[in-house]
């Protein structure tokens, strides 16, 4: 077997291992990037990119719908062309693809290593049992998979995951969708928007990982009142005449297909750890320190959705650069950049995260504003007047602690405020910001001034 030496070995050629390789590049060229799929990464090809472009699609479609209450009258037939729809996400996606695959071809050839890494002991790596690497440190960028129970396997073609809907050629007539988290409520109410019959089903009361119980009961209401949406609910499922039979609550049902998308499981499974040190946690996961993306193995470090700390991708880039570099580095290691966490749904409504988030509040000593955004004026003037938005504040030093966002322009005013936190704003200081008139962030200085009175 071929055995050949480097400074820094790198699994996996998603977001964060090509960041980890951008840091790691600066101080060596002893490296290896190891990639056993394709290369393109998931955010671009089966991820954000794809789902971004079937929401957009999905969203004219609707909005074409409902121009009545503007006074427009659409009198001729809207049609959803299954084939045109998906030929834009693949066509579009694949273009986001071919930029990354354009920077994997920029990397000098002899980095780049096609084939599957396991560990074989802590400072050598296994690709396809053909090639050995032995390495003076390693970053674990392998990414996360879709979580896929065992007795959904019975419906073999017809059960899907993410990957499966982004190279579909057409729509299909009917689908369940299993989840409501992120991935769940994105993909089932475009494809229900595009006039897909879909199910959608959650094995709790959660939607999109609000945990503010105001803003969830806004999200219920809304969501339920424009979606088949059946909360702690898990259907039984086979396969009967070629389509997928559902059997819940006194109910039975027959779609097209059936779409796993409850929650992701970090790819840490097939590495070989059990040959390294790596002390893990309860789901076989790497225990890292988020600053230096270090692991109880000190030259073995961790970074993106492998790592099961936030799996989002501006999350899984800093994390690969903060763990490529320290790699490189090794044994000398610096605190990576950990920005304020921003995380946003792109269902419509938006949800958003904020900061701390009410799950992990000390609510004795917070401050809570709030609007609706139901009379809020420029939502109205849009018919976008559709949420609640919560923000949060240390009772005693008045600092803006996080927010929990449902409703218009959502991405928008989460980036305000994610700025806000990571500047250690108070709510003083934030107020004094400006505020253009008439816009949808006037609401969040209605939910600032709601705070600010608490104190006053
Ligand atoms: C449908 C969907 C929508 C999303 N939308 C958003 C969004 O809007 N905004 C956002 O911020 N995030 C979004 N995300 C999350 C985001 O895509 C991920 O957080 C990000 O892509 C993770 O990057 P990564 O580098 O950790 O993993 P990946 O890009 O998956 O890279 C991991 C790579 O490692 C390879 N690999 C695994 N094991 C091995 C091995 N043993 N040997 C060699 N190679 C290996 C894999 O083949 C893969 O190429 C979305 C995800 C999905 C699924």
């Amino acid at each position: 077997m071929k055995i050949i030496q480097a400074d820094v070995v790198i699994i996996g050629s998603g977001s964060a291992g090509m960041s980890a390789y951008r840091a790691a590049r600066k101080h060596t060229d002893k490296i290896a990037i190891i990639e056993g799929d394709q290369f393109g990464t998931t955010c671009a090809r089966v991820g954000c990119m794809p789902s971004k472009l079937l929401i957009s699609a999905a969203n004219a479609n609707h909005h074409a719908q409902n121009t009545d209450a503007f006074g427009i009258h659409v009198n001729g037939q809207i049609e959803v062309n299954g084939q045109e729809v998906m030929h834009r996400v693949k066509s579009e996606r694949d273009r986001f693809v071919g930029f990354v695959i354009d920077t994997i071809e920029s990397y000098n050839p002899q980095h780049v290593i096609k084939g599957w890494a396991k560990f074989i002991d802590e400072h050598t790596v296994e690709v396809n049992q053909e090639l050995r690497i032995e390495s003076k440190a390693f970053v674990i960028a392998t990414g996360s998979r879709p979580r896929v129970n065992e007795e959904w396997k019975i419906l073999e073609d017809k059960l899907q995951v993410n990957d499966d809907v982004f190279y579909w050629d057409d729509l299909p007539k009917s689908i369940a969708v299993m989840g409501t988290g992120v991935i769940g409520l994105e993909i089932g109410q475009a494809l229900s928007r595009l006039g897909v019959r879909t199910e959608i089903f959650g094995r709790t009361e959660n939607i999109g990982g609000i945990s503010d119980p105001v803003v969830l009961k806004k999200a219920h209401q809304v969501f339920e009142s424009e979606l088949n949406i059946h909360f702690n609910t898990i259907p039984k499922v086979s396969l009967e005449n070629n389509k997928v039979r559902l059997e819940y609550a006194n109910t039975v049902d027959y779609v097209d297909l059936f779409l796993a998308a409850s929650g992701r499981v970090p790819n840490t499974d097939h590495l070989g750890l059990e040959n390294t040190g790596v002390q893990l946690d309860k789901k076989g996961v790497p225990i890292a320190d988020p600053d230096t993306m270090q692991t109880s193995v000190p030259h073995i470090f961790i970074a993106g959705d492998a790592s099961d700390q936030l799996p989002l991708l501006h999350v899984a880039s800093d994390q690969g650069f903060t763990a490529g570099n320290n790699a490189a580095i090794y044994p000398n290691i610096e605190k990576g950049l950990v920005r304020s966490r921003l995380s946003v749904v792109f269902s419509e409504p938006e949800i958003a995260v904020v900061g701390q988030s009410y799950r992990e509040l000390d609510l004795d000593n917070t401050v809570i504003g709030m609007v609706e955004f139901e009379n809020q004026g420029r939502s109205r003037v849009m018919l976008v007047n559709k949420g609640t938005l919560r923000v949060y504040f240390n009772k005693k030093t008045k600092i803006f602690l996080g927010a929990e966002i449902f409703g218009p322009a959502t991405e928008h005013i989460g980036h305000l405020l994610a700025w806000s936190h990571q500047s250690g704003l108070n709510i003083d200081q934030m107020l004094e910001m400006p505020f253009y008139h008439p816009v949808i962030e006037e609401g969040l200085r209605t939910a600032l001034r709601d705070a600010k009175a608490q104190w006053d």
